[in-house]
């Protein structure tokens, strides 16, 4: 098995490596991430200028399988697609993390972390992006755990469903969390609040996302699962048409061009 480990906040993250070392029996694994932290770019990627990737020793052991680890100067999105389309490969499985902080609901339009897992997603490679609810005094160990019980049961034949796999843990130890709840997408956790300021010649505007929205917490969110210290699955897909909408707007758009 071909395993391609990226994320977003950057390639000396101990997320990433924790999750190498959690893989590493389980395949070839190879690592194309950014060179420095990007995280809340989603899913950009770098179109006027040239991307340079530098080949980094892995500072974990290296285990069964293969390490080959690169940084990229670049976005999480850049360092999926270079990995995928020239530095790696096809594969048979994208991580995204371990990120350090949750990628939960509508928020997950700005990750970084799931920016990048979605390139392996839209590529048809089974995906999976994952997160622990923390900034500060990450804990891996559990979500190592999670990815390495995947890893086996995909090693014994057992497949992953076509859609990008969001995980999100409590940053908690094992004996603390309750249990893994399959969820579907809640809404924003943060608004943005924007800062006025100056540097002495010119006045600015700083957007920062603190603005605590407290989403409402319906049955099934990851919003809620999190909260109430359980592990969240949410299978994501990447279908954006809104069929609710579709006769109104052709309503509206059928006639524009017609000339009276
Ligand atoms: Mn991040």
């Amino acid at each position: 098995m071909k395993i391609l480990i990226t994320n977003d906040d950057g390639v000396e993250s101990p997320g990433l490596w924790a999750a190498v070392d959690a893989l590493k029996g389980t395949g070839d694994i190879y690592v194309a991430a950014p060179d420095r932290e990007q995280s809340g770019v989603g899913t950009a990627l770098t179109l006027h200028i040239p991307i340079r990737a530098k080949e980094v020793t892995p500072p974990v052991a290296k285990g069964a399988g293969e390490i080959k680890a690169y940084a990229i100067e670049g976005t999480p999105g850049d360092s999926c697609v270079l990995g995928l389309e020239k530095l790696v490969g096809p594969v048979d499985l994208v991580v995204s993390g371990i990120n350090q902080g949750a990628n939960l609901g509508e928020d997950v339009l700005i990750s970084g972390t799931v920016g990048a897992a979605l390139q392996g997603h839209l590529r048809g490679y089974p995906s999976i992006a994952i997160s622990v609810a923390s900034v500060r005094n990450t804990r891996y160990e559990v979500a190592a755990a999670l990815l390495e019980s995947l890893g086996r049961q995909l090693a014994d034949g057992k497949t992953l469903p076509p859609s990008l796999l969001n995980v999100n843990l409590p940053n908690e130890p094992l004996d603390k969390i309750k249990g893994v709840q399959v969820t579907t997408l809640g809404g924003r956790s943060y608004g943005e609040n924007i800062k006025d300021g100056s540097d002495g010649r010119r006045s600015y505007y700083w957007i920062s996302r603190d603005k605590f929205l407290n989403p409402s917490p319906r049955e099934t969110t990851d919003n809620k699962a999190l909260k109430e210290n359980f592990i969240s699955v949410t299978p994501l897909r990447i279908t954006l048409t809104d069929h609710d909408s579709l006769s109104q707007v052709e309503d509206l758009f059928m006639g524009v061009l017609d000339r009276k």
